[in-house]
Formats: C-alpha cells, structure tokens, sequence
C-alpha cells in the first residue's frame, strides 16, 4: 500500500465570520469508500505484518456498529484474508438472520465474508485475557489479531502518515478520540511549535496513559473533556441539529459518535474564544460515516429528529 494524502478543506461557516481563525478539515473520510479515514491508517501496517507473519485469517473485536469492523471486513476482503469479528453482545447470535436484517454494520461485514462470534459483555471486558484469546485458536485456528479499534504501535505508526509536510503551518491539529491510537500518531509526527487537542467521544480516565504509551516524549498536547455528550454513541438533539447545520452549510458529513462531537468542540471553544485570533486549525475528518444508519435507526425508535446526510 503506497502513502497516501488526503486533502485538506476550507471551512466557512456563519459561525467563524469575525473571529480571525482559519478552519480546515483534513479530509481522511475519503481515503477509502469503505475501509475509512483513520482506520485505512491504522490496518495499514497490520495487514502488512499479518502477511509477513503468513496469517490467512485477521480476527478483531468490536461493538454491533464499529467502524472498525466495517472497515476491516472489508480491508480482510480485498486483500485476501479471512476476517472473524468478536462482537459484544450475546444475545445478538441467537437469530443472526434477524440481526443481520437489522444491523447495517454487521450486515455489510458479513456480506464481506466475516464469521461472527457474539460474547457477552462480561466475557467481551476479558476479550485479551490469554485464555480467552487460547479458546479463540482452538477455535478458528491461527489468526492474525487485531486489537479492539485496531489500536497497537503499527497502527500509531499508519496514523504518523496523516500529516504531511505542509501541515506544518497549523498551529492546531484537532482529533477526536476513542483509544487514542490516532492522536498519538498525529503528536509523534507534530512539529514542537503546534498543539495537538484530542476530543474524547467517552469519559475515559485511561486516555492519557494509553496515550503517552504510545508516543514518544512530547507534552504539546491536551485531551479536551467536555464534548462527550455523556459517553460514547451518546447524543443528544443538540449535536444532530448541530451535525445537520454543519453539513448543510459545508456539505461535509460528520458522524454522530466521533467527528461530530469533536467539531461540535471546536466551534463552541472558538466561540469561546479559546484560541488566539489568527490561528490556523486543523481538524481531522477520521471517518465513521457508515455509523449514521444504525444511529438514524435508533434516533427513529426515540422519536428524536434524524441526521439528515
Ligand atoms: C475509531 C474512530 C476514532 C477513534 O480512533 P482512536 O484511534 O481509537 O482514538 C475516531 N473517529 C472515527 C470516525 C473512528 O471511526
């Protein structure tokens, strides 16, 4: 797989005009129809291991509706591996059929051929327990794993890729975040004069250490709170409405888990000044839009308004 850059895209919006800040979005979302923004980075040099390694099969984890899973059924398809998803949830194997119809992440991983195994939320919290991941050999026989994700040192190292030489001139690099392996690509590979901001899309208090397990000596960067919406895949009609303005001002989609909280962050935190006039950000557009099905699925049954894309 060659290196490869995505563009970066002007953002006007109404909400910018006298602030002085030049906003651009980096436009990973379009590296791949399928295999998506930064998870096209992160399986990159896992592929390339696994076939060192002569894995035939990539086996992985993950939730009903993960990016990760998606993108790796399809990345298992294309280049010639057998794929087995591990995903939360047991009760969704008892009648798959009725699962696949419903679920537009699973369905597509399974029409790229993936096997599933369902496990129970206890039994998914010890999912890298040796024992388990014994059962798992026993089982579908030698495989290639692929931590949850996808995140472990050859997928920071994919996401070291996402910059190019001419980033250089952002004094801000934007990310949202999920185990972090994406952020900790983007500040190995910052300049010492820039900040790079990570938006967790969860309340989680092992970020920063799994963060700095992943990177080398560096500290300018910062993990921004407040913009998880009460964890991860919640939402709330504040973040549709604002994802929907977005595009419809834009025409670039966000996602509802990650870079629609993440954007959601920045506008506020312009608004509130947080930045000094002049600066120049660079938010990452790391995908996820496959995701928006399930949600409008959801956001149907709650009888809350739809993202619009
Ligand atoms: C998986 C994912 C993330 C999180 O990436 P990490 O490397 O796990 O932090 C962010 N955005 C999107 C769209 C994703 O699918």
């Amino acid at each position: 797989m060659d290196r490869v850059a995505s563009r970066n895209q002007d953002i006007v919006l109404r909400e910018l005009k006298g602030s002085g800040i030049t906003l651009r979005m980096k436009r990973e979302d379009e590296l791949h129809p399928f295999i998506s923004g930064n998870k096209f980075r992160k399986l990159k040099y896992n592929l390339v291991r696994a076939r060192e390694e002569g894995a035939l099969t990539l086996l992985s984890f993950g939730g009903a509706y993960s990016n990760h899973i998606s993108a790796l059924s399809y990345a298992a398809k294309k280049y010639g591996f057998r794929a087995v998803g591990i995903i939360r949830g047991e009760e969704l194997g008892t009648d798959l059929e009725e699962t696949l119809r419903k679920n537009p992440t699973l369905r597509f991983a399974f029409e790229n051929g993936m096997r599933f195994k369902f496990i129970s939320r206890a039994q998914y919290r010890d999912k890298e327990d040796q024992h388990f991941v014994e059962a798992l050999k026993e089982e579908f026989g030698h495989f290639y794993l692929v931590p949850e994700g996808g995140t472990n040192a050859l997928a920071v190292r994919g996401c070291e890729e996402i910059l190019t030489p001419g980033d250089a001139q952002y004094d801000f690099i934007c990310v949202a975040v999920g185990t972090g392996g994406t952020m900790a690509g983007l500040i190995n590979s910052s300049k010492e004069q820039q900040q790079v901001l990570g938006f967790p899309s969860l309340k989680g208090d092992f970020l920063t250490a799994e963060i700095r397990k992943h990177t080398i000596q560096k500290d300018n960067w910062s993990l921004i709170n407040g913009y998880h919406f009460g964890g991860y895949a919640k939402i709330n009609k504040n973040l549709i409405s604002f994802i929907n303005d977005f595009y419809h001002q834009t025409t670039i989609p966000l996602d509802p888990v990650y870079t629609g909280k993440m954007m959601f962050g920045i506008i506020d935190m312009i608004q509130k000044n947080y930045f000094r006039k002049n600066s120049k950000i660079l938010a990452v557009h790391t995908g996820g839009l496959q995701g928006i099905k399930g949600m409008n699925d959801f956001l149907m049954k709650k009888n809350l308004p739809l993202i619009n894309i």
